[in-house]
């Protein structure tokens, strides 16, 4: 018997779940049911999988990585989804944040800029049988226009500034929730509430993220 088949993840995930975040005021009910439902392991590759429930982000292959579950928790939570909401994601990475949200909202558009992992979460993603996530390959900094307006945006990478197009993309009342650069003061989880043709941004937390590469993020 391996050592993955060997360890518990019911276990793990309920403990990440009590520990890591019900502690750090993670509190919306929705987001906290999710994460106990999302099987966290099949999103990491094989030899990290005993890792998958630590409070840690893990490396998933392209030099990127599947987030610290405190923080998708945190991301999800900003959005205050209530159900059925159209939600966009950038950054799928290993499809675990789009899983959570899938959970949640009624359909995740989910788009990543490395082909190989915007193919592996697809795979991931339909074996564990969702069906309103919806991948495609390109950069997410321009958003992803055929499903706009979105009441949610969640960007999993960290930026330069706000994107324009992002902000456009987001329904009246819709929240971005995004890291955003503070020159030599790392990044901020930034909140971004749409009303009207105004915004109102907020500061969450500081927080480390891999960089987002793209035409409105950071250059190649
Ligand atoms: N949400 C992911 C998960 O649950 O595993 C975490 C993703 S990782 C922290 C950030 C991801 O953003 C990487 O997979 C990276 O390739 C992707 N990324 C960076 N810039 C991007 C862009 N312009 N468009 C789409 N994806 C981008």
């Amino acid at each position: 018997m391996s050592y993955s088949t060997s360890v518990d993840f019911g276990k793990l995930k309920a403990a990440m779940v009590a520990e890591q975040l019900i502690p750090r005021n993670i509190s919306d009910k929705a987001v906290l049911e999710a994460c106990r439902r999302v099987p966290r392991h099949e999103f990491v590759p094989e030899k990290l999988r005993q890792s998958a429930y630590s409070d840690y982000p893990l490396p998933i292959g392209e030099n990127q990585t599947i987030s610290q579950p405190y923080m998708v928790a945190l991301m999800t939570e900003c959005l205050k989804l209530k159900g059925g909401e159209k939600v966009l994601e950038v950054g799928t990475g290993s499809g675990y944040q789009a899983a959570i949200l899938g959970e949640i909202a009624g359909e995740v558009y989910s788009v990543e800029r490395f082909k190989d992992l915007a193919d592996n979460a697809d795979r991931v993603l339909g074996l564990l049988g969702y069906k309103n996530i919806h991948i495609k390959v390109g950069d997410g900094t321009l958003g992803w226009s055929d499903f706009a307006p979105y009441d949610g945006i969640v960007v999993t990478a960290g930026a330069p500034s706000i994107p324009e197009s992002l902000v456009k993309q987001l329904k009246d009342g819709g929240s971005l929730v995004i890291p955003v650069d503070r020159g030599g003061f790392g990044q901020v989880l930034t909140l971004v509430e749409r009303i009207g043709q105004t915004t109102r941004t907020s500061d969450i937390c500081a927080c480390t993220f891999v960089p987002l590469v793209g035409k409105e993020g950071w250059a190649e």
